[in-house]
C-alpha cells in the first residue's frame, strides 16, 4: 500500500466519518435485525448440517445440489458486483430481473444494501469510512493487530454499530423498480434459495431423508460457506501483498489472490478490479481465470447484455506497474449512469 492517511487516531479521539455513514437511527437497528435473523438461521443451520452429515450421511443428491447452488450463487454475486454496483454492462428489464433474482438468492443481503456497502468500500478503500477493511473498523478506528483486522474484514464488520446510507450511495437502485422489488421481497428469495429449492429437489430425487439433507447441507451450509468465500475478497484480497500479488500500484491494500479467484469465479482478481473498477472482465494474464467475466462476455455474444465496459488497458491486455490514477468515470459511485 503506498499510503494510508487516516483521520482516525489511536489515542481515543473521536474519528471523523465521511458522509454516507449512519451511526444511529432506525436504519442501524434494521441492519442488526437483518444480520441477526440471517446469520442466526445460517449458522444454526450449518451446525445442524454438520451433525446431520456425520450422523445420517449425505449422498450424491445433496452434493450435486450443493455444487449447483454454490455455482449459481457465485455467478449471482458476480452480477450483483459488476452490474448493480459498477454498471460494467447494460441490459433490458427481463435480464435485469433475472440478474436481481440470482444476486438476491446468494443470501448476502439485498441489492440495495450490497450496492451501498460496496460503493462505500471503493470510495474509502482501506481508509476510515471503508465498510470492511482489515485496517479500520466501520467507525473509522484503526486496527493495530493484523489478525483482528482480518477477522473484521472476513465477517466481523456485519456487527459494527453503523450502516451505509443508501440514499447517499445508491440513488439509482432506489429509483429502479426491479432492484427495489427484490430488495423488499428479499426474505422470500433467501427462503427459495436456502430452503425451498434444495428441499424440493432433494424430495424429488431421494424422499424425506434427502430433503432434510439438502435443506441443511445444500441450502443453509452452502449459503454460509459461499458468503465466507466471497468475504475472502474483503480480507485476503486486501492484505497488502501478504496473500496474493499486486499487479498495479493502487492507493490501498488490494491484491490478486488465485485461490480466492477460483472460489469466487474471478472476484479475487481484486487489485486489477480496484485499478479498473468498471471493467467487466478482470483478467490481465492467462492464469487469471475470470469465470464471471467470461460469462458476461458470453452473454454479450448472445446479445443478452450490451455496452460491456472494458478499459482500454485491459482491452489491450497490457500489464502496467506504473501508478495511474483511475479515471473519474471509473470511480463514480453516485450511481447515476
Ligand atoms: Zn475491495
Ligand atoms: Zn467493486
Amino acid at each position: 500500500m503506498t499510503e494510508i492517511q487516516g483521520v482516525a487516531s489511536a489515542d481515543g479521539a473521536e474519528p471523523k466519518m465521511p458522509p454516507g455513514v449512519l451511526l444511529e437511527g432506525p436504519q442501524v437497528d434494521a441492519k442488526f435485525l437483518d444480520s441477526y435473523i440471517a446469520f442466526g438461521i445460517m449458522v444454526s443451520g450449518s451446525i445442524a448440517a454438520l451433525v446431520w452429515t456425520f450422523t445420517q450421511g449425505i449422498g450424491w443428491v445433496e452434493v450435486s445440489v450443493f455444487l449447483g447452488t454454490f455455482v449459481l450463487s457465485t455467478i449471482g454475486i458476480g452480477f450483483m458486483h459488476r452490474y448493480f454496483v459498477h454498471r460494467s454492462f447494460r441490459c433490458g428489464p427481463v435480464m435485469r430481473t433475472l440478474l436481481a433474482a440470482m444476486a438476491t438468492m446468494a443470501v448476502q443481503g439485498s441489492v440495495l444494501k450490497w450496492v451501498s456497502n460496496h460503493r462505500r468500500h471503493h470510495l474509502h478503500s482501506d481508509k476510515p469510512g471503508d465498510v470492511h477493511s482489515p485496517y479500520y473498523d466501520g467507525a473509522g478506528n484503526r486496527y493495530l493487530s493484523f489478525a483482528k483486522g482480518m477477522s473484521h474484514a472476513q465477517g466481523g464488520w456485519v456487527w459494527d454499530r453503523e450502516t451505509t446510507d443508501a440514499a447517499y450511495y445508491a440513488k439509482d437502485i432506489l429509483a429502479d423498480p426491479i432492484a427495489m422489488f427484490f430488495t423488499r421481497t428479499r426474505w422470500y428469495w433467501y427462503a427459495l434459495s436456502a430452503v425451498i429449492i434444495p428441499g424440493v429437489i432433494g424430495y424429488g430425487f431421494g424422499g424425506v431423508h434427502a430433503m432434510i439433507g439438502c435443506v441443511l447441507f445444500a441450502g443453509l451450509l452452502r449459503s454460509y460457506l459461499m458468503t465466507m468465500a466471497t468475504s475472502l475478497v474483503n480480507s485476503v484480497c486486501h492484505s497488502d501483498g501478504r496473500y496474493g500479488y499486486r499487479r498495479f500500484e493502487t492507493n490501498d491494500g488490494t491484491t490478486n489472490e488465485l485461490v480466492t479467484t477460483f472460489l469466487t469465479f474471478g472476484e479475487g482478481l481484486h487489485n486489477n478490479h480496484h485499478r479498473f473498477p468498471r471493467d467487466a472482465y478482470l483478467s490481465h494474464a492467462w492464469y487469471e481465470i475470470d469465470i464471471n467475466g467470461l460469462i458476461i462476455l458470453g452473454l454479450g455474444k448472445l446479445g443478452l447484455v450490451h455496452d460491456i465496459f472494458l478499459s482500454p488497458v485491459s482491452a489491450a491486455g497490457a500489464v502496467s506497474k506504473t501508478p495511474v490514477e483511475p479515471a473519474a468515470e471509473d470511480l463514480d459511485v453516485s450511481g447515476v449512469r
